[in-house]
């Protein structure tokens, strides 16, 4: 089962390609989420680095890196965000929104502590992550 989705940029200069299925989809509440996106959080899906390409516009994608743990991209031409790399854990969160005919499915929200925006979906939400992938596993009330 190999699917493979399009994506890209709000102008159509930057076009990316994603196959397979995500590692892991959800919804972020941190404050470098936020600030970045202009939103009050945001959803993600992990995909593997090798799983992710660009087929267009890559002279104009842009990065910044504020932790050194994931380097944000984006379209140079209309500032659109299209993902942020995780090499520490060789993984690309694309924002869902940005790839065209995927049918999201999170799991749970993560870093709930720093929420500004409550949601009641009944989905798990993480004070910061899962213990498996190194956060404490506590789990806040809607
Ligand atoms: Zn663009
Ligand atoms: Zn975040």
């Amino acid at each position: 089962m190999s699917d493979t989705y399009q994506g890209g940029c709000f102008c159509g200069e930057v076009k990316f390609e994603v196959s397979g299925t995500p590692a892991s989809e959800g919804y972020c509440h941190c404050n470098d989420c936020r600030n970045w996106s202009a939103a009050p959080f945001i959803a993600f899906s992990l995909w593997a680095t090798d799983a992710v390409k660009f087929t267009s516009g890559e002279a104009s994608v842009g990065s910044y890196s504020k932790s050194g743990r994931s380097v944000r991209k984006f379209c140079t031409v209309c500032g659109a965000n299209l993902m942020a790399a995780l090499p520490g854990m060789n993984l690309i969160d694309v924002f869902p929104s940005q790839i065209e005919g995927f049918q999201p499915a999170p799991t749970l929200h993560i870093s709930y502590a720093e929420k500004v925006m409550p949601v009641v979906d009944g989905l798990p939400k993480y004070s910061d992550l899962p213990a498996e992938i190194g956060g404490s596993g506590d789990l806040l009330p809607e």
